[in-house]
């Protein structure tokens, strides 16, 4: 087997790779302190900003009905710019490495206009949920003390319907269209017939014009769920290649879902659990000045315990989705038959989205969702 990449090709990609492990690195290092900093000293004064500002800003009945009482305007102010600050100290990294690290190495095609739109689109999603947020998490919490349990309950059920609406979500960013009729889709639909996976359609992610990437996932569940293909995908893979793609993404579907539901619901509810004793601690110990429980004001404590908790429990989601990347392929190779054609479409993805065949321990670790593609060529019977 000749290796994946040339000594020139390998180190292009270490190229690509390297600023990318140190910011991550540094990440991991500063955003918890930064978050730390922005609870100390920012906190105070922008609370100071939002109760001002907010007095002015609050009409409407609806609104105040929801927050059970005044003060709305002020909480939902907050809470945005909170996270507006939080996210302007990452806008400089960000840009960098979403357009010009991107752009230089050759793996966005996304012109500066494309890239500001799906920028602002994702922002203006983010401040829709922060004000969901705020709303049902803090009004709901001004009202009862058992909202915890409530809204953990609530959000179960919801993550559970929400799989089903997944479809419509990437087509805020990207256009799909169908796959024309012909052989690749015959064989996708016979192939899903033997694999026992119901699908609405195929379509084609026209992601051409941003990305070099290949890309293919299935959105939804049962009978929303569509198979996508990005458009460089079905141009640079084999029907074959594509087939043993189409297989992979159908081992996910048959993978045991309750574990993961019935557990997300135990931490999610536990974490809710938790804001309701910082609620009570930040009201009994007089925290920013808080006198009341549900106050916005704990929010940014809120997402440092959150942030923190993440970071604990990354290593262990990770190396759990690396093992089922692994059960996806053997699935795919058993369904498919054909091992040379899954080894080839791994080796064709990895060198188009210049993959590092070995990423450092401590990448992997820290929770990265797919094994080091050489691990994975390695894998293969
Ligand atoms: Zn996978």
């Amino acid at each position: 087997m000749e290796p994946l990449y040339t000594a020139q090709e390998l180190a292009e990609v270490e190229a690509y790779h390297q600023p990318r492990y140190v910011a991550s690195c540094l990440d991991f290092a500063l955003t918890p302190l930064v978050l730390i900093l922005l609870v100390r000293f920012a906190t105070k004064p922008l609370w100071r900003f939002s109760e001002r500002t907010g007095v002015r800003l609050e009409r409407g009945p609806i609104f105040a009905k929801l927050w059970n009482g005044p003060g709305w305007a002020a909480a939902l102010l907050f809470a945005l710019l909170f996270f507006g600050l939080y996210s302007a100290i990452d806008l400089p990294v960000e840009i960098w490495f979403g357009y010009f690290h991107e752009h230089e190495h050759g793996l966005s095609r996304a012109s500066p206009a494309v890239f500001l739109a799906d920028m602002v689109k994702s922002k203006i999603l983010f401040a829709l949920a922060i004000g969901a947020l705020v709303f049902g998490l803090f009004g709901l919490a001004r009202r009862t003390v058992h909202w915890w349990w409530l809204l953990g309950v609530a959000a179960s059920v919801l993550m559970l319907v929400s799989t089903a609406i997944d479809p419509y979500r990437s087509r805020i960013y990207v256009d799909q269209t169908p796959l024309p009729p012909g052989t690749l889709r015959d064989r996708i639909t016979s192939l899903m017939a033997e694999a026992k996976v119901d699908f609405a359609d195929v379509k084609v992610e026209h992601t051409a014009s941003r990305t070099v990437r290949l890309q293919a996932y299935f959105a939804g569940t049962g009978p929303t769920r569509t198979i996508v293909l990005n458009d460089s995908l079905i141009a640079g893979l084999t029907e074959d290649e594509v087939l043993a793609t189409v297989a992979h993404e159908a081992g996910h579907v048959h993978e045991p879902r309750w574990p993961a539901r019935l557990g997300t619901a135990i931490v999610l509810i536990a974490f809710l659990f938790t804001i309701e004793g910082m609620f009570r601690a930040s009201r009994r110990r007089g925290w920013f000045g808080i006198t009341e429980r549900a106050d916005v004001r704990t929010l940014p404590l809120i997402v440092l315990v959150f942030t923190l908790g993440l970071m604990m429990g990354n290593p262990i989601s990770g190396a759990i989705s690396r093992e089922r990347e692994y059960a996806a392929d053997r699935y795919a190779i058993a369904l498919t038959k054909n091992a040379e054609a899954f080894r080839s479409m791994l080796r064709k993805a990895a060198r188009t989205n210049k993959m590092d065949p070995t990423p450092p321990r401590w990448a992997v670790w820290r929770g990265m969702s797919h094994p080091p593609i050489s691990e994975r060529l390695a894998a293969i019977p």
